[in-house]
């Protein structure tokens, strides 16, 4: 962790924006339009100026309040999913009607979970995406509230949007919120708190101080914000955590500003299958392992082995995604080539006793090959 680094996006094209619901919305749950206007006047502008930009918007169940006169999000999920149908509508036709202003063709992608569970949905997300970029559109992305509820909800724009800038090949994910970076402590309690402007390594200490900010009107905290940058990193992608009430913040980003807090991009490029990895799938189970474990994947590049597993969460199969959670922190993603019920059987043990303990179950020596392993840290 280091303060001020150079900051050099000239050559970034490719743009993610996320807004938070308490950008574009009032306290009262009614949209903030000079915000909403400021805010596609720069896009537009960026797009014009050669960029590709992608916005993914929340707002949506807050848009519901004011057409169906609520002073108050109401608790039910079904409630919500209805509010989130109306809500979606006016946020669509507000943004339509704002780039439509300034010449710009826009898109709505609702997206949920299962879009990119798997490999074949994922890659026809992505080339939907990747026809609209290239016919100049610009993709208005956000959760489809009406439809995702449990396990098919992604639950936060935040990691919706990290995932959908791993789905794009972004070149960098600006996240606006109400909140203008990440702080050595809690800025709204502790006076003394100093901005981070700089973050290549999201280890434990970040987590913690990102602790529970957050704000009413959003879903995400700072730490959502954490776990969508150890997403977008992990998929080669810069993130920038910056106020979403600055003027021009975001064609300040763009021209190297230091504003905000800047987290690196992982250097090493991932095929295609590892970017689905960590943008597109969720894990299944957890396989908590020892320090020498966690070291060899870290920092030796190795695959994870029965010898390091401590622990096993959750029942999955052989194939699934897991994550290696390493002292409460997920420090990789992966497929396993055994489910759940053989790991228990293999933890701790080694490599060579795998055969002896699953008979001809027993054909790998890795429980995830080097290959299929994305390190999140
Ligand atoms: N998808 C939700 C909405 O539009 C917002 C989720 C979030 O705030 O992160 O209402």
């Amino acid at each position: 962790m280091v303060n001020s680094r150079r900051r050099d996006f000239d050559h970034k094209k490719r743009i993610v924006v996320k807004v938070g619901s308490s950008t574009i919305s009032h306290g009262t749950g009614k949209l903030n339009y000079r915000r909403m206007e400021h805010l596609v006047r720069e896009l537009a502008d960026l797009q014009n100026q050669g960029k590709e930009m992608i916005l993914v918007s929340s707002g949506a169940t807050n848009a519901g309040m004011a057409p169906l006169n609520l002073d108050q999000r109401p608790r039910s999920i079904r409630e919500k999913q209805a509010l989130a149908a109306v809500g979606q509508g006016v946020l669509m036709h507000t943004y339509e009607r704002l780039f439509r202003e300034y010449g710009q063709v826009v898109g709505q992608v609702l997206l949920t979970r299962m879009d990119s569970q798997d490999r074949s949905k994922f890659m026809h997300s992505r080339n939907a995406l990747l026809t609209m970029i290239d016919m100049g559109i610009i993709p208005i992305i956000n959760e489809n509230d009406v439809v995702a509820v449990d396990e098919y909800k992604i639950g936060d724009n935040d990691t919706l949007s990290a995932m959908v800038s791993g789905l794009v090949d972004a070149n960098l994910l600006i996240l606006l919120s109400d909140i203008d970076g990440l702080y050595t402590d809690n800025p709204r309690t502790h006076a003394e708190a100093k901005i981070i402007s700089y973050v290549d390594n999201i280890d434990k200490h970040i987590y913690d101080i990102a602790g529970d900010a957050g704000s009413a009107m959003g879903t995400g905290g700072m730490y959502t914000k954490i776990q969508a940058a150890a997403i977008a990193t992990a998929a080669d992608v810069d993130m920038v955590i910056a106020s979403g009430s600055e003027d021009d913040i975001v064609s300040r980003i763009c021209a190297g500003e230091d504003v905000g807090t800047l987290f690196k991009a992982k250097e090493t490029p991932l095929h295609s299958k590892k970017r689905w990895l960590v943008s597109g799938s969720k894990a299944t189970g957890k396989l908590l392992v020892d320090k020498g474990c966690r070291d060899a994947i870290l920092e030796k590049g190795s695959s994870l082995l029965p010898v390091g597993i401590t622990g096993v969460e959750g029942f999955f199969e052989e194939g699934d995604i897991v994550s290696v959670v390493y002292d409460g922190l997920t420090i990789a993603k992966g497929i396993s080539n055994y489910g759940s019920v053989h790991i228990n059987a293999i933890k701790g043990r080694r490599s060579a006793d795998i055969a002896d303990i699953l008979g001809h179950n027993g054909i790998f020596d890795e429980v995830i090959h080097r290959d299929n392993l994305v390190v999140m840290y």
